[in-house]
């Protein structure tokens, strides 16, 4: 039986903070470069240009899902009809809504993911929920972590995330790593990074050699001071 938490927030709104499970989460890859060749893709088990960038995302029919679980009468409405009744597009070819939970408004902003034609809008409305509802904090650490919409510019620095983590989330954890001030934050950089690694030994890798790299780096700088 479900325990009722004693605060003011609706549950239906803790409900949506929730981590989405695994299973609900979907790939979405974006090859580096159009021209690269085709393989089987690891990552999302697609077959596409490789390498490229995986992202997590949680689709329109698991966030549906959720929405249900956490009110049964949520809605969602355009911010702006035009004159000919229909919802406002803006010049960028995105579209405001207003998405309502447990009688909580909250707007949010979609567009149509470069698709075109009658997909375009369903796109829209799909981005613009998820949007919506990360202002709720629905799957808000997939937003920290990868973004889906990274541009399409080939970008050939990156190495191919082979699986687990995304590109977005390594580059995080170098940074984190990179920028550590002090050795305190270089280790809880690393353990932050290590334990994100269980499942990707490539992305694993990357990580030992950042930290090797800034603690070589870093115990050259004070060696000159007063290293023992
Ligand atoms: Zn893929």
């Amino acid at each position: 039986m479900n325990k009722r938490l004693e605060t003011s927030e609706p549950d239906g709104l803790k409900m949506l903070r929730e981590p989405f499970p695994a299973h609900q989460i979907s790939k979405l890859c974006k090859p580096y470069s159009k021209e690269s060749q085709k393989g089987n893709c690891k990552a999302c088990g697609g077959y596409h240009g490789l390498p490229a960038v995986t992202l997590d995302y949680v689709g329109h029919a698991a966030l549906t899902d959720r929405l249900l679980d956490a009110d049964p009468m949520w809605n969602w409405e355009p911010l702006a009809l035009g004159p000919d009744g229909y919802p406002v597009i803006d010049g960028n070819g995105g579209m405001w809504i207003k998405l309502t939970v447990c009688g909580v408004t909250r707007i949010g902003y979609g567009d149509a993911q470069g698709k075109t034609g009658g997909n375009a809008m369903k796109e829209r409305i799909g981005d613009a929920l998820r949007n919506a509802a990360m202002r709720f904090g629905a799957a808000l650490d997939l937003w920290h972590k990868g973004d889906l919409h990274l541009d399409d510019e080939p970008d050939a620095k990156h190495p191919p995330a082979i699986k687990g983590l995304s590109e977005s989330q390594i580059v995080d954890h170098l940074t984190a790593i990179k920028d550590a001030k002090n050795g305190k934050e270089l280790k809880e950089a690393y353990r932050h990074a290590e334990e994100s690694a269980a499942n990707d030994p490539v992305a694993l890798d990357r990580f030992i050699a950042a930290f090797n790299e800034k603690r070589a780096s870093a115990s050259a700088a004070t060696s000159n001071a007063s290293q023992a």
